[in-house]
């Protein structure tokens, strides 16, 4: 079991665009048991949070890690093919945030994803809502981009404590 240290904002690896798996094996197995491992640990810890991106434990490779109670998703080499025209506000956190504070940000609706499983299986798959939102924000991580980029006012910016308040 490897608990990996996550990447925290203010950390200039969190900036950087991750490559391309070139090939599925050793290499790829082992950042995807690490990304396992270090989420489910972060889940149990903080009671919040469904996906890992490989540059949150200092790995600058383009694949995400997703544990949802009904299903595991992993996406390596993914591709945003298509958005819908349609947009929402959602407020966002990130395990780079500690989850110490939430942002609103708008979203698609939805999307449609091409990637490749960690055996090499192509995909394509189209998300919508909730799990459309995460996997824009999961995709931008590959990016060197921050859901804290997406704030286009000062206000939509809230501590846990206060989300809390609002959504439970
Ligand atoms: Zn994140």
């Amino acid at each position: 079991m490897a608990v990996r240290e996550v990447v925290l904002l203010g950390n200039p690896a969190l900036r950087e665009r991750s490559e391309e798996f070139k090939s599925f094996g050793e290499e790829l197995n082992t950042v995807v048991k690490d990304l396992r491992d270090t989420l489910i640990h972060l889940q149990e810890k903080k009671e919040i949070g469904r996906a890992l991106a490989a540059p949150q434990i200092g790995c600058q490779r383009r694949v995400i890690y997703c544990n949802l109670p009904e299903e595991e998703i992993v996406m390596v080499n993914p591709e945003i093919i298509w958005r819908s025209q349609e947009k929402f506000q959602v407020w966002d956190s990130c395990f780079s945030f500690d989850i110490a504070f939430f942002v609103r940000v708008s979203r698609h609706r939805s999307i449609k994803v091409k990637y490749w499983s960690e055996s090499g299986e192509e995909n394509i798959r189209t998300f919508d809502d909730d799990l459309s939102e995460l996997f824009q924000h999961e995709i931008d991580h590959l990016e060197g981009i921050l859901a804290t980029d997406l704030l286009t006012d000062n206000k939509n910016i809230i501590m846990r404590e206060e989300w809390e308040k609002r959504h439970k």
